[in-house]
């Protein structure tokens, strides 16, 4: 049967109410637990056929054959994607073959448990990420719906941004610093970030800038204007939270980012508790497990969900309906024009707890990520619009792609 035909007759099928096109199977989760208690309807007409991972070097992306010549496009971790994309490869793909792609829950599970040994937090949920983003974005093709609607999207068209931007610890000078502001001010945007890239390895320099960096960015982008800071886990806590209340006092800034390193959190309470002004934090957590230690210990104000590190989609939803019940905000962690953006605006679409602006870093050509695909995001005042197209909304240019084709 050829692909397409195939693919209508499934569309075809959900339409007719699946009557002859399904089988009714145990739920696999737990072994096949329960035949009597829990059975599940699922579609058995589509199957994947194969797994392949393309390196970048500055992104990592999976994409996710299927025999209804559908094919899904997803972003995994980019730190040491030569290595995701082995795990992606060796790890998830034996438990993905001929399989359906609707069992996304069940997939991702078993990934988990059978690569736990690699750890539950890290590379493993960074290579789940990629799957599991581009499982998404094939079941969005196959149904011919944007990724958000099949989440429960809410009503929501176009989602605000803020400009965020590194200045590499000072590598980038205060200059360029007032530059990269600037532009995000002239085009639109209302907040930056100081992103001051610190780490822990420089933790607590001798010679601290952050202070001249945020007073030169106040400078320029005005009083009327939002400003956050990054600490990127820079500071001992005793350290963060003098520059915390004296960034506030001086130059009003309104959030602060991983003030400390980032599994310290007695030390990350301790700034909330003292902190006058919110605090963020989450780049560095990958599972449910990883924030509900933010959450109950760390008691983060905004948590920082990164979509293509922390399991992709199914994972990152659980974790913001934990973080609903500890009335905390999500602002997801994400500065990349990829397919990053795009599954941030369909997960912030879908949720019922976003914070009023997320992280974007704009097109970063220098990135050179532009060319692999045939559309972009629709930017209009300081804004990002939700894309409409089925899957995820952006279009793969095949032909570039393949020159990342990673085996
Ligand atoms: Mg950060």
């Amino acid at each position: 049967m050829k692909p397409e035909i195939k693919r209508r007759k499934f569309l075809s099928a959900l339409g007719l109410g699946l009557a002859g096109t399904t089988t009714v199977i145990a739920n696999q989760f737990n072994g096949g637990l329960g035949t009597k208690d829990c059975i599940h309807k699922v579609s058995d007409t589509i199957k994947i056929t194969n797994i392949k991972t393309y390196v970048h070097p500055q992104a990592l992306f999976v994409k996710i054959e299927t025999d209804a010549g559908v094919i899904g496009w997803g972003e995994g971790d980019h730190d040491n994607p030569k290595i995701i994309a082995k795990i992606v490869r060796e790890v998830c793909k034996p438990y993905l073959l001929h399989q359906d792609p609707f069992q996304s829950e069940y997939l991702w599970h078993t990934i988990l448990y059978r690569g736990e040994d690699l750890g539950l937090s890290g590379a493993l949920t960074g290579a789940l990420a990629g799957i599991d983003n581009a499982l998404w974005d094939l079941k969005g093709k196959l149904l011919d719906f944007p990724v958000y609607k099949l989440l429960g999207g809410a009503k929501v068209e176009k989602i605000k941004v803020y400009g965020s931007f590194g200045v590499k610890n000072g590598k980038k000078s205060i200059s360029e610093a007032q530059n990269m502001a600037a532009n995000f001010i002239d085009t639109g945007y209302d907040t930056v970030k100081l992103r001051m890239q610190i780490r822990v390895l420089k933790r607590n320099p001798e010679d601290d800038i952050t202070e001249k960096y945020v007073k030169a960015v106040r400078e320029v982008i005005g009083d009327e204007n939002t400003l956050f800071v990054d600490f990127n886990n820079g500071y001992t806590p005793g350290k963060a939270i003098d520059l915390i209340k004296k960034l506030y006092e001086k130059y009003n800034i309104q959030l602060v980012e991983e003030p400390v390193h980032y599994l310290d959190y007695e030390g990350l309470k301790q700034c909330v508790d003292q902190s006058p002004i919110r605090i963020g934090a989450g780049e560095h957590q990958f599972n449910r497990w990883d924030f509900k230690n933010l959450i109950v210990k760390g008691n983060a104000d905004v948590l920082n969900l990164d979509l293509i590190k922390g399991g992709g989609l199914s994972e990152m939803k659980k974790i913001a309906a934990l973080a609903m019940t500890f009335e905390k905000e999500i602002m997801c962690h994400n500065a990349r024009p990829t397919l990053a953006t795009a599954a941030t605006l369909h997960f912030i679409a879908s949720i019922f707890n976003p914070a009023r602006v997320q992280e974007y870093g704009g097109t970063r050509p220098k990135l050179k990520l532009g060319k692999l695909f045939e559309n972009n995001f629709k930017f209009e005042n300081g804004h990002l619009y939700v894309p409409q197209n089925p899957g995820l909304g952006l279009k793969v240019n095949e032909k570039e792609m393949s020159k990342y084709l990673d085996t």
